[in-house]
């Protein structure tokens, strides 16, 4: 039988890494022409919009007030994108913690890992996030909740206290998990290669997302999905992406999407520059994997019209094999790093005429769990889960 897959277009709505970049340019033109490309072909996205750089352009509002203008246009499209039947949800860059604005740009001194922080200190960021959103929608649906989540930077596991902490404050739904990332970078250390569950629901084990829990618990990580593409298509996809970039070298500013650590020079600011000691023969077999990897986060501001049809063909092979008939999948996106509308577009096209491909939003799968609609795994193997299971 042929699997339905709930696919969840998700898309993490933010300025530059270091706080960098024009938020006209960079997050509120181009969600616009995303919004209105899947409006034409009836899909609702989930914004994850990071909202400590919108608390942090408040907080200097009164001294500065082209950011009070800046942070109301950012209000406004969200609100707007909201009534337009799109999902808002909570992206964290803890990096903004203690921001401050000077001679007219940022300076960000804070941790790139929110779990570095003291408990106390995250507790304040999410929670100050989770409000600003629920006020701010509250305005158009009173029914408005804030249930899930993505970490800046990937950067969820391992923590003592991040699972227990996201429960707490009423996140239902975590997709900071993209099985296969590693960063060694300046301001990031991550290594997510031995996950052990990278493509189906699960209960994430209290205090290192990476592994599954014995038992149920209140906060299910939806894996962000990854995928391993041909060689011709991934050589292929380098070769047109450093031309494009070349063209627009000030948009590539995120994590790269093949998952080992980025491309020496990929971006600008070296923010995702691998920094580990290594030797030169150790730096040489580093650059050969690099270019022989195949494996990539699926992130459709990176991904060309190919990778994006070979990602959705070995979905579909994974979940007949997994033997789900119904299966959750999120999508990444990077509005600031989209290099072309036109890929997208005909992607959203496809997605919208598919017969198993139904498009949800991240507010839509709480509830569809609970439902028992998905199988989510824990210790104990593949379960439904019923009401009193998860909170
Ligand atoms: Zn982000």
């Amino acid at each position: 039988m042929k699997p339905t897959l709930y696919v969840a277009m998700v898309d993490d709505w933010e300025l530059r890494g270091n706080g960098s970049g024009d938020p006209r340019e960079m997050q509120f033109a181009p969600m616009r022409k995303l919004v209105r490309i899947y409006g034409e072909e009836g899909i609702r996205s989930t914004f994850m919009v990071e909202v400590m750089q919108q608390l942090t352009f408040r907080k200097f509002q009164d001294k500065h007030p082209e950011l009070g203008q800046l942070a109301d246009e950012w209000d406004e499209i969200v609100l707007e994108t909201y009534s337009k039947g799109h999902d808002v949800q909570l992206h964290i860059h803890s990096q903004w913690y203690g921001a401050y604005f000077e001679n007219g740009r940022w300076i960000l001194p804070g941790h790139w890992q929110i779990t570095r922080y003291d408990e106390s200190i995250s507790r304040q960021m999410l929670v100050a996030g989770r409000d600003y959103l629920q006020g701010l929608l509250r305005r158009i649906n009173p029914e408005y909740r804030c249930v899930a989540y993505r970490a800046g930077a990937w950067c969820l596991a391992p923590s003592e206290y991040m699972i227990r902490l996201l429960s707490e404050i009423g996140i239902e739904l975590d997709i900071s998990m993209a099985a296969g990332l590693r960063f060694r970078t300046r301001h990031v250390e991550l290594d997510y290669t031995n996950c052990e569950e990278s493509f189906l629901p699960f209960f994430p084990a209290m205090n290192d997302a990476r592994r599954v829990a014995d038992q149920p618990g209140s906060l299910v990580c939806v894996p962000t999905n990854v995928f391993t593409g041909g060689i011709f298509n991934a050589t292929r996809w380098r070769v047109r992406n450093q031309i494009l970039r070349r063209f627009r070298p000030k948009n590539s500013v995120s994590a790269p999407a093949d998952c080992q650590n980025g491309e020496k020079g990929r971006e600008q600011t070296g923010d995702w520059d691998d920094v580990s000691r290594q030797s030169l023969k150790g730096r040489v077999i580093d650059t050969v994997k690099r270019l022989c990897n195949t494996h990539f986060v699926s992130d459709i501001a990176q991904l060309d019209y190919a990778l994006l049809t070979q990602m959705m063909e070995r979905n579909r092979e994974r979940a007949r094999s997994a033997g789900v008939t119904e299966l959750p999948l999120v999508l990444e996106n990077h509005t600031k790093d989209i290099l072309t509308f036109e890929h997208i577009a005909r992607f959203a096209h496809d997605l919208g005429a598919a017969d198993d491909v139904r498009t949800v939003t991240l507010s839509e799968l709480p509830a569809l769990l609970r439902a028992g609609k998905f199988a989510v795994r824990s210790g104990h193997g593949l379960r439904y889960i019923s009401e009193p299971q998860i909170a």
